[in-house]
């Protein structure tokens, strides 16, 4: 299974921020959203970084104002991506080693072309067991059938 036939389901919508929005607007628009991370471009649409609800937790607890301080002040801006033809096993691994929950994904254009994060691997990873289970149950069936 591959990030575009994650894609394919989910779809490609990505929820931005501009850089120099407040954590403010960021937390507001995570909570509308129900979502967890946003990206930042700039306006030719180039992506300059990352900022999901752990970044916005840490500032919290520091008792940082959230009207006062810029997403470009605390976003992180080494951000790993992946591409639509990564199986999904490269996603895993990279989350894991990063310890990060969100991945970008670019086209061969380096085009924003989705975001996956950890929940829609463990919902794809659930599905595919379930369809391998009627599979297995259909087998046996016609199998039992057929003796
Ligand atoms: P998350 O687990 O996705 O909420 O993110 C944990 C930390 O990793 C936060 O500081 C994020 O800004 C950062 N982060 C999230 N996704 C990525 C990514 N794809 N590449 C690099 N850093 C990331």
């Amino acid at each position: 299974m591959t990030i575009q036939d994650i894609l394919n389901q989910k779809g490609t919508r990505v929820i931005t921020i501009e850089p120099h929005h407040t954590l403010y607007l960021a937390l507001a628009t995570l909570i509308e959203n129900k979502i967890g991370a946003l990206i930042a471009h700039d306006h030719a649409g180039t992506l300059l970084g990352i900022i999901t609800e752990r970044d916005l937790m840490r500032e919290v607890y520091k008792d940082t104002d959230l009207r006062a301080v810029r997403v470009e002040d605390v976003m992180t801006r080494n951000i790993v991506t992946g591409n639509p033809d990564h199986d999904i096993e490269y996603v895993m691994a990279k989350m894991t080693e990063g310890r990060f929950r969100h991945m970008p994904v670019l086209d061969d254009e380096n085009t924003l072309a989705g975001i996956i994060s950890i929940g829609d691997i463990v919902k794809a990873k659930l599905q595919h067991v379930e369809e391998e289970v009627t599979q297995y149950k259909d087998f046996v069936t016609l199998d039992w059938r057929a003796s």
